[in-house]
């Protein structure tokens, strides 16, 4: 157990949470095919198409947002900050990802 694999591990799970929160949002709409749908009230559906999309928003900006406040575990400095794509490496002290003490 490394200096700081707690922190690591919470990175990973966040990250975990958010390509899986995002990529089953892709693929939900697919599945809810299966469901008949359009059989129901027109309100019905407008309601839970709604639903759907505002829920799958609010839950990727909220895991976004968390993925940015994560904080190096060395500087305590935010290691993503405004980067769109996961870094390889805290770009204030250059610790590398994943790497222990
Ligand atoms: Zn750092």
């Amino acid at each position: 157990m490394g200096k700081y694999s707690a922190q690591w591990n919470e990175c990973r799970r966040i990250q975990t949470w958010l390509l899986s929160w995002f990529l089953g949002g892709l693929v939900a709409p697919f599945l809810l095919f299966i469901i008949p749908i359009q059989s129901q009230p027109k309100t019905f559906r407008q309601i839970a198409v709604f639903g759907y999309l505002g829920l799958w928003g609010i839950g990727t900006i909220y895991l976004r947002i968390r993925m940015s406040h994560f904080r190096c575990p060395r500087c305590s400095q935010y290691f993503f900050g405004n980067s769109r794509t996961p870094l390889r490496a805290c770009p204030h002290c250059g610790l590398q990802r994943n790497e222990d003490a």
